[in-house]
């Protein structure tokens, strides 16, 4: 099965980048849903840190909070992308799940000529090392959890 969606992706273009992943020092990042019928490149470096949302919205949707990293659209690849289905939970913002096994994908803000689309860091394959650089929303933090890893908080966005 994997095999026939990098087929796919290979035909429309999407994986065609050259990779030196031999060497161990890749320039794409990889990523897949729970199911693995959406698959995810993101070229190298990443332009932002990951921000962790504690709003209701995130909570809901996510189970608990929401964890991403905002990707340029350029540098952003889905192979797979019938898969996913869109939510349009505010008037200017889509969030991405997997529609087959549920896995939160992405949040992307419709907003004409915005550049970024944030990617939910739980999908992504690779040990990237990243920490999350801002808690947003702390304000609706749900009541069960503590945030306790020294980064910055802030109440609202
Ligand atoms: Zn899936
Ligand atoms: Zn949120």
């Amino acid at each position: 099965m994997a095999d026939s969606h990098l087929l796919a992706a290979h035909h429309q273009g999407l994986a065609a980048r050259p990779s030196p992943s031999n060497t161990g020092t890749a320039d794409v990042i990889r990523g897949t849903c729970l199911c693995g019928a959406v698959r995810i490149e993101i070229d190298e470096p990443l332009e932002h840190a990951p921000e962790a949302c504690h709003c209701h919205q995130c909570r809901k949707q996510t189970g608990n909070f929401y964890v991403g990293v905002n990707v340029r659209r350029a540098n952003l690849r889905i192979a797979g992308e019938e898969q996913v289905r869109w939510f349009q939970s505010s008037e200017q913002v889509q969030r991405g799940f997997c529609g087959t096994c549920g896995s939160t994908l992405f949040w992307k803000p419709t907003i004409a000529g915005y550049q970024w689309t944030s990617v939910a860091l739980g999908c992504l394959d690779d040990e990237l090392g990243l920490k999350i650089a801002k808690h947003i929303f702390v304000a609706d933090k749900g009541s069960y959890y503590e945030i306790d890893d020294g980064a910055p908080q802030s109440a609202g966005a």
